[in-house]
């Protein structure tokens, strides 16, 4: 079975490049999924230097001039980014049979959106209240993405792995946040919706009265901000049109169309490199983030919500990635065979091998065995640099059980 580690630049630059390789060559897996293009964060990093990692946003390698000149969006360049560490890594991985895979955040982006704040998510209020959010249907964020697939695929990759290629969600707009109004996850889903001028002409064109839904959306999540009780329930098709009404879950079901187009023209542009994309579906990290209880909905029936459509990404791309953050095994294989009906190409479940999700090397040799069971082709684990050593130590096992 196929399989591979997460890994972040700054681990490898840590701990040393072979180092590194030695360790993970002994977890018996068959590659390692490198952070290529990384977004802001502030992570406890047990076994690096420093212990605490503070990373940025932007590519750790060169951007190549002919991919981006012309462009409005640029990535930032990573510190260290001159020494080539991509380039290092695919050498040493190569020499020791080991597959590399680009890690890429394509739409998630603090620096570009601050920058630009009009290529961002417009609410139904008219604020560009979430700068980390890339609109997905900005025609700049788009040449972005295909110029940002393209450059990682020539860094030499087996694939590129696209994470956040598809609208993001509330709660992942910015950093540090806080809200102190209780907001039921209906609110925080129609607060979520972009309405940036984009957005509403590809729903208009589609036949969505854009207008009225961004009505409905302003006059319900207005109200809660206003003191109205929040609302009860899951997101589902049938709770969002009684709660919202048919305009606006018409309107959230037009940006597939958005999603779709946009993953074609960065899987072409990646295979033309000479590499292929997985596409990431993070509704299961949405889902299970904080303590892998994810709620009674199946991953796979509410990928929608980013604007995901399954069944047409599934003749698409040739790789699927899911994120299955939960500690049940069952529900495991309840989300991997969710998603195998989708898709009849190459599936890749992503594990988080210790907390919150896996108490101990039993739990995560299930795991796998019930991902393999439900249709994966390849699991992935999450993250080398963030969990500790004897965490990591149960991938062996769990592998060839
Ligand atoms: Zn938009």
């Amino acid at each position: 079975m196929d399989s591979s580690l997460y890994v972040y630049v700054e681990d490898v630059r840590g701990e040393g490049l072979e180092a590194v390789l030695d360790r993970i060559t002994g977890y018996g897996v068959a590659g390692l999924t490198v952070a290529a293009a990384y977004r802001r964060a502030r992570d406890v990093t047990p076994h690096s230097r420093p212990r605490v990692t503070v990373r940025g946003d932007g590519v750790h390698f060169p951007p190549p001039e002919d991919l981006f000149d012309g462009l409005r969006l640029v990535p930032p360049v990573q510190a260290g980014a001159e020494e080539e560490p991509l380039a290092a890594l695919r050498l040493a991985t190569a020499e020791r049979g080991l597959k590399l895979h680009g890690w890429t955040v394509f739409l998630e982006s603090t620096t570009l959106g601050m920058a630009n704040p009009d290529v961002t998510v417009r609410n139904c209020f008219g604020d560009r209240g979430s700068p980390a959010e890339l609109c997905p249907s900005n025609p700049d964020v788009r040449r972005y993405a295909v110029a940002l697939g393209r450059a990682v695929a020539r860094q030499g990759v087996d694939s590129v792995v696209a994470e956040a290629l598809h609208f993001g969600t509330f709660g992942c707009g910015y950093q540090n946040e806080r809200c102190f109004v209780q907001l039921g996850p209906m609110d925080v889903f129609l607060f979520g919706l972009c309405f940036c001028d984009f957005c509403i002409r590809r729903a208009a064109d589609l036949g969505v009265n854009a207008e009225v839904a961004r009505e409905e959306c302003a006059r319900i999540v207005g109200g809660v901000l206003d003191g109205d009780p929040p609302a009860q329930g899951e997101v589902t098709r049938a709770a969002l049109t009684a709660y919202a009404g048919p305009e606006v879950v018409s309107y959230a079901r037009a940006r597939s169309e958005v999603v779709t187009s946009l993953v074609s023209e960065v899987s072409a542009a990646v295979t033309a490199e000479g590499s292929k994309l997985v596409f990431l579906d993070a509704t299961g990290a949405a889902k299970g983030y904080m303590d892998g209880l994810p709620p009674s909905g199946l991953s796979a029936h509410d990928s929608w919500q980013l604007g995901v459509d399954l069944v047409a990404l599934g003749d698409l791309v040739p790789s699927l990635g899911v994120l299955v953050y939960a500690r049940d095994a069952e529900r495991v294989a309840d989300d991997v065979v969710a998603y195998r009906r989708s898709t009849g190409k190459e599936l890749r479940a992503v594990l988080r091998p210790g907390m919150p999700d896996t108490d101990s090397a039993e739990r995560l040799a299930a795991k796998v065995r019930a991902a393999r069971a439900a249709g994966a082709d390849a699991v992935d684990f999450y993250a080398y640099g963030l969990m500790p050593y004897p965490i990591l130590d149960r991938i062996p096992g769990a592998l060839s059980g």
